[in-house]
């Protein structure tokens, strides 16, 4: 795209096109929201040494927007976590996370090493390919709103041209040093680490650990955690503990290695001297960049103001222990564009975007605590933390680890105060213990994945599973509202829910929710109105609890909305009804201000 071809007018102005806002823009695209996304980089810098751990919930998100073909191969498939901590001079284990620990219904399960300029490439690819595109070598300068939109100034830095454009709400996803939170006003919570931090992309002869994993060594004066990427070739980065910073450090070489430079011979020796430390057979060699970087460990104090939304890094920054800053950054886009979209279409009502800003802010806060949590673990700076990573960690039983591996994939993260939840299942405190124990589902966690049999009411069956129904493939994602049917009864009457999904239209705006009946295998006869899910292997009746039925609605990012343990008429629509616009609301672009 060209500056030439910038429009006067967009429905979305999405400022920033790392991962965050591209995951914006591809998902605006998919619902044929008229968005503009502008990149003051030049072009995808593929020298970037940035994210390269991604989870399980983004993989998830990878496969709505496309792109899994593109960065999932055999050698990039991660299945594991080992930490080793230097006592004399050997090197124990103190904390393993390994495949036996990660049980889950998702489709994938493993975590992906892939350098994150291959992500960014694979989504604006695949943006390309429906038409879509960013705008890179523009700079948002300033943006003013008022109730009905933005006026951003934007210029173009090659011929330093300017521009004002309106649009209806923006995003910033642009980046630690956010233009969009400074012009909002919005203040930062949190401290800069004093530790040093140090990554070397290079290639490694004699390793011996499993290449199928990521590993960790500690010392109490710095620790290596260091991540294949294939043919020899890894991640490595050196953590110095504060109060070990010395100024020799500031002297190393950052940036793409000259072999005849100095410097960088002399920094390709001090990451050589770190390893030995530990003992290790490895030797470095051919190292393609390094880079030293400063941490923020915080949060904005606001996800949004009025038409304004922040995501990715522009919200949120922290330590980089567990991969979780891009991670984040995907799942905030991924939350953020199907709530713009669908108000924007007139169908919902401004809740749906006010609870971006409670959802996501929660979110923020949990991490920024956990992944320091988990830097202190590695760093063992107290006795307190000496006691429970070298006597407590190595002897919890594997329900621990568990749990470790779960929340780390993030699939675990729950919306646990949202505006769009409601949850109408009698609870007990049994059930409440199996639920935080992972056992049993809650309203605002993540919508398990299964396998089914797809019987739409004209067609042909096909074998599916679930999240692949809501994300529509390739299509945009709607709201699911799923009919559990007794498991016991082959012979289930539809006749209240197709009663009930016919006058729908009548009441709400209701074009972004498709209905389901969830069938059993074995079912004798199907709904001529309602497609069905065949439970071909029982793992969703098991997985929603539903096996004397149920009603839950998915919301389209794949999460648990609503559930009733039966059909209620009153209590569905009342529901809705919070939600979504009634049919009167003629207007096919509300675009009203967020609370
Ligand atoms: C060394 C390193 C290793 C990391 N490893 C991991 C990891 O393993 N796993 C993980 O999940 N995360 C990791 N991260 C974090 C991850 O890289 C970031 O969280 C991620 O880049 C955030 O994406 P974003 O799209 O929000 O922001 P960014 O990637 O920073 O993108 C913001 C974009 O906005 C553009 N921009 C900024 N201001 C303007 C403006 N005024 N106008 C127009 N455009 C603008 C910038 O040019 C940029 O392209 C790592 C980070 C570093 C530095």
């Amino acid at each position: 795209m060209k500056w030439e071809d910038l429009p006067e007018t967009v429905d979305v102005l999405i400022v920033g096109a790392g991962p965050t806002g591209l995951t914006v823009a591809m998902n605006l695209k998919k619902y044929g929201i008229d968005a503009l996304c502008i990149d003051d980089r030049d072009r995808i810098e593929i020298a970037d040494s940035k994210c390269t751990s991604v989870q399980t919930r983004t993989i998830e998100i990878f496969e709505e927007l496309g792109i899994t073909e593109r960065v999932i191969d055999e050698q990039s498939k991660v299945y594991g976590l080992i930490f080793r901590r230097l006592t004399g001079d050997k090197l124990k284990p103190f904390m393993s996370v390994t495949d036996q620990h990660f049980r889950t219904d998702s489709a994938f399960a493993y975590a992906l090493s892939c350098p994150q300029w291959k992500i960014e490439t694979s989504i604006l690819e695949a943006l390309r390919e429906r038409g879509g595109d960013v705008l890179f070598s523009t700079r948002l300068e300033s943006f003013e709103q008022d109730d009905d939109g933005v006026n951003a100034q934007m210029v173009h830095r090659p011929s330093g041209e300017k521009k004002t454009i309106r649009a209806r709400y923006i995003a910033g996803c642009d980046g630690v040093r956010s233009t969009v939170r400074d012009q909002l006003n919005i203040q930062r919570t949190g401290r800069v680490y004093k530790d040093f931090f140090i990554i070397a992309d290079i290639h490694v002869k004699f390793f011996n650990y499993a290449l199928d994993k990521r590993h960790t060594v500690c010392s109490d004066e710095h620790h290596i955690h260091i991540a294949p990427l294939g043919d020899q070739f890894f991640r490595m980065f050196i953590t110095i503990h504060d109060g070990y910073v010395t100024a020799e450090h500031r002297n190393l070489w950052t940036g793409t290695c000259k072999p005849d430079d100095d410097a960088w011979k002399a920094t390709m020796a001090w990451f050589q001297a770190r390893v030995d430390e530990y003992g290790l057979p490895w030797r470095l060699y051919d190292p393609v960049r390094f880079s030293t970087y400063e941490v923020f460990l915080g949060y904005a104090n606001h996800a949004g103001k009025g038409r304004a939304f922040l995501a990715g890094d522009a919200g949120h920054s922290h330590s980089p222990h567990g991969g979780q800053g891009m991670n984040t950054g995907v799942q905030d886009g991924h939350n953020l564009a199907w709530k713009l979209a669908l108000t924007l279409r007139g169908e919902m009502k401004d809740i749906v975007l006010q609870s971006y800003i409670t959802e996501r802010e929660a979110i923020w806060h949990d991490l920024v605590e956990r992944t320091d949590t988990v830097k202190n673990v590695v760093e063992r700076r107290s006795s307190s933390m000496r006691l429970i990573t070298d006597w407590m960690l190595p002897m919890l039983p594997d329900p621990f680890y568990n749990e470790v591996a779960r929340r780390g994939s993030q699939l675990t993260l729950r919306y646990e105060e949202s505006e769009l939840n409601c949850d109408e299942w009698p609870s007990s405190a049994l059930g409440s213990l199996a639920a935080k124990l992972g056992r049993a589902i809650r309203v605002g966690e993540r919508a398990p994945d299964g396998i089914c049999q797809l019987m739409p009411t004209d067609g042909d069956a096909l074998r599916t599973r679930l999240h692949r129904v809501l994300y529509g493939g390739g299509k945009a994602a709607k709201f699911m509202l799923l009919f559990f049917v007794d498991q016991s009864n082959p012979t289930p009457d539809f006749s209240e829910y197709e009663g009930f999904f016919d006058a729908l239209s009548t009441k709400i705006r209701a074009e972004s929710i498709e209905a389901y009946a969830v069938v059993p295998d074995g079912t004798k006869h199907f709904s001529t109105r309602l497609p069905a899910l065949i439970d071909t292997e029982g793992e969703l009746a098991e997985r929603y609890g539903a096996h004397k039925g149920g009603v839950f609605i998915l919301r389209p990012d794949a999460y648990i909305a609503y559930r009733h343990p039966a059909f209620s008429h009153e209590s569905l629509l009342r529901y809705l009804s919070r939600l979504f616009h009634s049919p009167a609301t003629t207007s096919t672009k509300e675009g009203k201000p967020a609370a």
